[in-house]
């Protein structure tokens, strides 16, 4: 009898500890500096620009007007307006996806994906946590041989000088 109820208040133990291990790391899940519900994203954004800013969905290759720009700019969040990626390390991948070499420094931050069955680096915005694209090391070997594989339609180009 005795030893069924030490082990009756270890299992509790047990499981007491296993429950505050989970809350500890619920608490480390990342706040960004531009932080809306669900709705109020939905309000702002259009819905595709939703389906691949908050719930990671990918656009159609060569679906993008940004995919052709080649004059000197900032490319922007199309959520938060933090900028992202300069037009000098964007280069012409041939996926249909607007794609860089390299991002503007502290404007994206990295995650991992597993969603197609392999590992693949995540990238989004470092301010708003929205979702960007992907990066692979196919990159050109020149430079960083980084491939910023970045949806179009998640971001916004403002031009040099107008
Ligand atoms: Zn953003």
């Amino acid at each position: 009898m005795k030893k069924l109820f030490l082990f009756t208040v270890l299992a509790t133990f047990l499981m007491s500890c296993n429950g505050n291990a989970q809350k500890t790391s619920k608490k480390s899940s990342k706040d960004y500096e531009v932080s809306k519900t669900e709705s109020e994203w939905k309000e702002e954004l259009t819905s595709e620009e939703f389906d691949v800013l908050r719930k990671a969905a990918t656009e159609r290759p060569f679906s993008s007007e940004l995919n052709d720009i080649k004059k000197p700019g900032t490319f922007v969040c199309a959520a938060c307006g933090n900028e992202l990626y300069k037009t000098e390390h964007k280069f012409m991948s041939g996926t249909g996806w607007p794609s860089f070499d390299r991002p503007i420094e502290g404007g994206v931050a990295y995650g991992s994906d597993s969603k197609l069955g392999y590992q693949r680096d995540e990238v989004h915005c470092a301010r708003c946590g929205g979702h960007l694209g992907h990066v692979f090391n196919d990159g050109p070997k020149e430079t960083t041989g980084k491939r910023h594989c970045i949806n179009g339609i998640a971001m916004d180009f403002n031009p040099e000088n107008e």
